[in-house]
């Protein structure tokens, strides 16, 4: 027998009609590309998005059809997101921080029919322009007074576009299960893979992301994302936010330490997320012109491992800390650390202990740990594995991919190495291709990383393995120094010693001036690898 409830389907544009109907005066406060802070509502952005909507479909874009965006985030942005996905089609963001050629490639692979961009991306889509046979037009997103003179083909710009449609648009209704996003995940090797987001698996997405123990943001909050609407759907605030009501501050391409700090301050945010490079500049410039945030309660971090020495530095300042773990195939939400019984009183380095791990999953996300033949392994807190998840906003295959990435019980392998403990708290201990396997025992790059950027001098830490003769690998610790700081090689393993099993220390420490990382802020470990393929161990004589 079915329910006798309401067929509603689970449609992306349903959050922004809400969001003018119950919020329509809540506002969004955009540091535009063009430079003054711009201030715009829900209504706006709702009445605009139609006029997207209506634009698109007279420019012949239909249900399935990809329109790109290389854009910063901002109000327009938002916008042109909830236009496109209001029409069926599929929003495809790209990550402007990816060389050139990933950029044409992941535009074919896509065939993208239009791009929407950013002044800031004209030069570099100039350049691509005749590699990207799909794309039959470009919207630049600003007026008429900024608008460049370009070779982009059929190039407008963005309030002219939308200047000749009246807005008088219905959204429709179709099957929750149709495309709304897609965003290519920057892996280190092989080809990028398109990961495509239904408009049910946002929405569940974003009633995840509600939750208090989540990103848990209210109508009464300001929520700053840092982290762009191009990596991960900006982990799901660009849904979250207007579903809540929240406002919502919007940094534009200005993500330095003083920039994002001067909107946290001048608009009272209450919550905010990124990555910890993003937060690091932020703590490096409040502590050089001793500056406070009395409004901010919670800085959200995920993308890479949020060290210990972050999370302190917050706290101390009165600030609430939730580190979070999740993937572009996760939508992005897998996990966030929050207490919880039995460590609701937990103080000092036992509360620390528990904000650094990764957290435990909302209800919509279910995770095991296996070993490499799929068994799987106790939740004890000591046994790491292969990290597996499941769930309604969790990617069962790639776009135009035809292999299967799910095992026989349906859960996607992470590609992390992680424990578990028996509250369910997880703790990621690697990428499976970074683990350092010495001696046939593993040691976990990420708590050598995160003890070194503990030491005062140290601003960033990479941790790879280097061959070793006797135990096949052994760590080598690079770091990257603050500016103005000295220090040695001893210093800093002094600092590591007795925090960390003997066998784990690594090695020896190279300095850099500067460690690489991935298109989303990640320490690019490949480039590392390459750097120092062939250094050898002062001990290693074999
Ligand atoms: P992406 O799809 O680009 O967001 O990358 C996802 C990957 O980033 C995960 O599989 C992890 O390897 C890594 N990651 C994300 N959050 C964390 C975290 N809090 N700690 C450690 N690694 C993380």
């Amino acid at each position: 027998m079915l329910g006798l409830m309401q067929d509603w389907p689970l449609l992306c544009h349903r959050i922004i009609e809400h969001a003018a109907t119950i919020h329509g005066s809540q506002e969004v406060v955009t540091r535009s590309v063009e430079g003054p802070i711009v201030r715009t509502t829900y209504r706006q952005i709702h009445d605009r998005a139609l006029k997207v909507s209506q634009k698109l479909t007279r420019d012949g874009i239909k249900l399935g059809d990809r329109v790109a965006t290389i854009a910063w985030n901002t109000a327009r942005h938002l916008e042109v997101w909830y236009g496109i996905m209001g029409i069926g089609a599929i929003c495809h963001t790209v990550n402007p921080r990816l060389f050139p050629e990933q950029i044409a490639w992941i535009i074919n692979h896509a065939q993208d029919r239009i791009v929407i961009t950013d002044l800031t991306f004209v030069p570099i889509l100039e350049k691509l322009a005749d590699k990207l046979p799909s794309v039959e037009r470009y919207v630049v997103l600003t007026d008429a007074a900024h608008m460049p003179q370009t070779t982009l083909k059929n190039a407008v710009a963005y309030e002219s576009w939308i200047g000749e449609a009246d807005g008088d648009f219905t959204w429709g209704t179709f099957d929750e299960n149709t495309a709304a996003a897609m965003c290519y995940t920057s892996g280190t090797t092989g080809d990028p893979k398109g990961v495509l987001y239904s408009h049910r698996s946002n929405v569940l997405h974003a009633l995840m992301a509600n939750n208090r123990d989540s990103l848990g943001t209210s109508a009464a909050d300001t929520m700053l994302p840092v982290v762009p609407l191009f990596h991960a759907n900006s982990w799901g605030i660009a849904f979250s936010a207007p579903s809540m009501g929240t406002k919502l501050v919007m940094p534009g391409p200005k993500l330095d330490g003083a920039s994002v700090y001067e909107l946290l301050d001048t608009e009272k945010v209450t919550y905010t997320a990124g990555v910890p490079t993003v937060w690091l500049m932020l703590l490096q410039h409040m502590q050089a012109h001793n500056l406070k945030l009395p409004h901010l309660k919670m800085v959200v971090c995920g993308g890479s491992a949020m060290p210990r020495s972050m999370i302190q530095a917050f706290l101390d300042m009165g600030i609430g800390v939730r580190h979070a773990w999740g993937m572009t195939e996760m939508s992005p939400i897998g996990t966030l650390a929050t207490l919880k019984p039995p460590f609701l009183d937990a103080a000092g380095d036992a509360k620390l202990d528990v904000l650094q791990t990764q957290g435990f999953p909302p209800f919509g996300v279910e995770m095991k740990i296996t070993d490499d033949a799929g068994a799987k392994l106790p939740w004890d807190g000591k046994t790491f594995g292969r990290l597996k998840v499941s769930g309604p906003a969790v990617s069962k295959a790639y776009f135009k991919v035809d292999s299967n990435i799910l095992d026989e019980e349906g859960f996607f392998d992470t590609g992390d190495v992680a424990t578990v403990d028996e509250h369910g708290f997880m703790r990621i201990t690697d990428r499976s291709k970074d683990v350092i396997k010495s001696g046939g025992e593993w040691i976990s790059s990420i708590d050598l990383e995160n003890l070194a950027v503990g030491h005062p001098a140290v601003a960033e830490a990479a941790v790879i393995g280097v061959y070793h003769p006797k135990w096949d690998e052994r760590p080598l610790l690079i770091v990257q120094l603050k500016p103005g700081q000295t220090t040695t090689r001893e210093d800093i393993l002094k600092y590591m010693e007795g925090k960390i099993a003997k066998w784990w220390m690594p090695d020896d420490v190279a300095f850099v001036d500067g460690i690489p990382h991935t298109a989303t802020g990640k320490i690019l470990k490949t480039a590392l690898r390459d750097q120092f393929k062939s250094y050898r161990f002062p001990n290693a004589a074999a």
